[in-house]
């Protein structure tokens, strides 16, 4: 099989295994608003260590997403609260994190536990943990995760679903960032006889009637600036009571603005609560990872976004547009 890594990535998944094979606790978690990547490796890893007897548990800042509901052990997943804080674990492993602040809720407990291991593919990693492995040549954490899982032991049916998983959805269903390794290691999975077709069908194609009735009111923001070959849409709280959704109701919507011909950039505002959620993806002339970095966000060049604490959804729409003419 051609899955090759590089020397230095190599070194990097023998020093992960060492601290893996050689500790007994470990507490694994992701970014807030959990999403298909971070789910998917999180879930693959913890199979990988229950396989060799070690406790283990996934702590997250925020609620699983329904749509993943169907991976396996995904009942198995805590929402992080004040008993957690009693637990002692030996390492802390944090996936698919650009910076501590990421893990949201959790950040004082985990900086507190002896040992951290930071999993990444994000362009820019502030370099926290003991060890970090962050490399943005992957096309998400899922591909690092499979090169650790394959070191702990032959991977399993169900660790091959949720990595499939992880990297289905960073992609967006093979459509972008993929990796020179992507297809090697989709091949391999497929060997351990997964159904591809029906995990597409559980993230792409079950869309709730509600989510669909959001996205037409959605639409109803619309908006096209034809010079900046950029479409925007905006979701507020009114419009999320209007159709009792919640942002979960969201996903894909971004998504949809940048499969119209002749974008190059869309973009999403989210309001939340406390501000403004800001996704952004690009066709790949414009690098939105540098705009998001610039108010404190981040990602990739393709796919990035950031957050706007205690602004509205017109100022936050003026400052972003601003920052692309
Ligand atoms: P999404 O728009 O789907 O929430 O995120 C797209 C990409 O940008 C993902 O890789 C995600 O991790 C990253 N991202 C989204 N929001 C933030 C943020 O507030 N901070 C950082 N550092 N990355 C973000
Ligand atoms: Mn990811």
């Amino acid at each position: 099989m051609a899955v090759k890594l590089s020397e230095k990535d190599e070194i990097k998944v023998n020093e992960i295994v060492d601290i893996l094979k050689n500790k007994n606790s470990f507490l694994i978690t992701s970014h807030i608003n959990i999403d298909g990547d971070g789910i998917g490796s999180e879930i693959a890893l913890f199979i990988g260590l229950k396989k060799l007897r070690k406790n283990v548990e996934i702590i997250n800042q925020d609620k699983l997403p329904k749509m993943f509901k169907f991976l396996p052990y995904s009942d198995k997943i805590k929402i992080f609260n004040e008993k957690i804080k009693e637990k002692n674990f030996d390492v802390g492993i944090i996936i698919d994190c650009g910076n501590i602040e990421r893990v949201g809720e959790l950040k004082d407990f985990i900086l507190n536990l002896p040992f951290l291991i930071n999993i990444d593919h994000h362009l820019t990693n502030s370099n926290f943990g003991h060890i970090n492995w962050s490399n943005p040549i992957f096309s998400s954490t899922g591909e690092m995760i499979y090169f650790i899982c394959k070191k702990l032991g032959q991977i399993n049916k169900k660790q091959a679903i949720c990595l499939y998983t992880s990297i289905l959805y960073d992609t967006y269903c093979f459509t972008h960032h993929l990796s020179n390794f992507t297809f090697d290691i989709v091949k391999n999975l497929l060997t351990k006889g997964i159904n591809p077709e029906k995990i597409a069908q559980r993230i792409f194609f079950e869309k709730s009637i509600k989510s669909v009735n959001l996205f037409k009111e959605a639409l109803k923001t619309f908006k096209f600036y034809k010079k900046l070959s950029l479409c925007t849409m905006e979701i507020s709280n009114k419009l999320l009571k209007k159709t009792r959704t919640q942002e979960e109701h969201t996903e894909g919507f971004v998504d949809f603005l940048i499969s119209i011909k002749g974008v190059e950039v869309g973009i999403l505002f989210k309001e939340r609560a406390n501000g403004v959620k800001v996704s952004m993806r690009s066709k790949g002339k414009v690098d939105v990872e540098n705009i998001a970095k610039k108010f404190g966000g981040g990602g990739h060049r393709e796919a990035a976004g950031c957050f706007f604490e205690n602004k509205s959804l017109k100022e936050v729409e003026k400052i972003i547009l601003k920052e692309l003419q």
